[in-house]
């Protein structure tokens, strides 16, 4: 049945490379640049040599690479590139949170954001896994977009290096001397739509000799694919951060529809199975509130007991609107007493204060221009 899902939704991964266009490097893991040098007759030790160019160093032309002999670095430049996904658009919020339209080879465009921490020196990186998204959920702006592909695991990772070119942080700092500190799965798609790419991008991403971002600092953020939960906590480590919105099904149905697949039953009870639950590292659950449809008391009452048997922290998220939309945002009172009412239950429930809403970039309000196609949607 997923396998069925899946194959509805999806689609192109890999873009073919036209005539003369060179493959870059982003994305591949050791054991492909490893082969890579291995068909140039290169010795094993340069494959650890490239990965510490590509990953630690950020470097972007073959030239910097003063260990690697001219020969090797020409012969790599000859084939291949160190190319990043290109800035169609870059915008700085009054808040300093950036968002980028990024091209990606075949045109196709998705959002990266980054939010700076308030008062520390550090910020996550909010990272697309599709060019679109095939699930429709109602509340989600992404969720409208008809045009929908597969990011590659070099389109992910790629995102992040983008960041941290503008941030200027190459070489990979020390963990505690880092703007893009964090990553958050929560831009564009559904990312165990895309869970190949997804788990070999983020095992890239937290490789020790490159990029060296601590599995603790990345969270993945599903609506709700049930049977790639565990799967994917075994395969990465990453926290996990669910879409929940509803108590009911009723409901959840209507605003999260791949709820009509997976119920919130089954959701919680592979939630309970998470890989390395406990206390010290619990599941975030997170719960826009929209007005006059999930924000009663009872709601609140409910929401804690359906947790109560798992470790959790709650995300309260304002409902954004965008442009088209029906619903609205609960009024901060009832957001207020919504938080309060969960922490009376023991609950942690912080509000998320929305980041980067003067350029469209707050949780659910990015959407980029690519062009519609038919049939990409699910019907579930
Ligand atoms: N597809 C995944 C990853 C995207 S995360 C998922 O749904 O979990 C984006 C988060 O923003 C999700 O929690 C999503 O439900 C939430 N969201 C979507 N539209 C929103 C909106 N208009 N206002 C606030 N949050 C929204
Ligand atoms: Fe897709 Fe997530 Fe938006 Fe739903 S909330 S349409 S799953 S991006």
């Amino acid at each position: 049945m997923l396998e069925a899902i899946e194959k509805q939704a999806l689609m192109t991964d890999a873009v073919p490379l036209a005539a003369g266009e060179k493959k870059s490097l982003i994305g591949l893991d050791r054991a492909e640049l490893g082969q890579i040098l291995k068909d140039m007759g290169e010795p094993a030790f340069r494959a650890k040599q490239l990965w510490h160019w590509l990953y630690w160093q950020g470097a972007k032309n073959f030239d910097a690479m003063h260990n690697v002999s001219a020969k090797l670095r020409e012969k790599l430049a000859e084939q291949y590139t160190l190319e990043r996904p290109s800035a169609f658009r870059f915008q700085e919020s009054s808040d300093g949170t950036l968002k980028w339209l990024l091209e990606y080879r075949d045109r196709n465009k998705a959002e990266t954001v980054y939010i700076p921490d308030v008062d520390e020196d550090r910020g996550a990186v909010c990272i697309s896994s599709q060019v679109g998204c095939t699930l429709s959920c109602s509340f989600c702006h992404t969720g409208t977009q008809n045009l929908v592909r597969n990011l590659t695991a070099g389109e992910i990772v790629g995102q992040f290096m983008v960041v941290r070119d503008q941030l200027n942080e190459w070489p990979t700092p020390t963990e505690t001397a880092r703007l893009a500190s964090n990553i958050v799965m929560m831009g564009m798609g559904e990312p165990l739509f895309n869970y190949d790419n997804v788990v070999k991008a983020l095992n890239i991403i937290t490789d020790g000799e490159g990029i060296a971002l601590s599995k603790r600092k990345i969270t993945l953020s599903t609506s709700g694919v049930v049977p790639r939960i565990p799967e994917v906590g075994a395969a990465t480590g990453v926290s996990l951060a669910i879409s929940l919105h509803a108590v009911r099904d009723e409901l959840r149905d209507v605003l999260v529809p791949l709820n009509r697949k997976y119920p919130i039953a089954e959701l919680l009870d592979a939630c309970r199975n998470y890989p390395g639950l406990s206390n010290a590292r619990r599941i975030t659950f997170e719960y826009v509130m929209i007005k006059d449809v999930n924000d009663s008391d009872a709601d609140a009452h409910e929401l804690a007991r359906l947790l109560k048997d798992i470790p959790s922290k709650i995300n309260l998220i304002p409902f954004n609107p965008w442009p088209g939309t029906n619903y609205e945002c609960s009024s901060g009172n009832r957001v207020q007493r919504f938080s309060d009412l969960l922490y009376g239950h023991g609950y942690s429930a912080p509000i998320r204060t929305p980041r980067g809403r003067d350029i469209l970039a707050a949780c659910g309000q990015l959407k980029s221009d690519s062009e519609r196609k038919a049939g990409q949607k699910v019907a579930l």
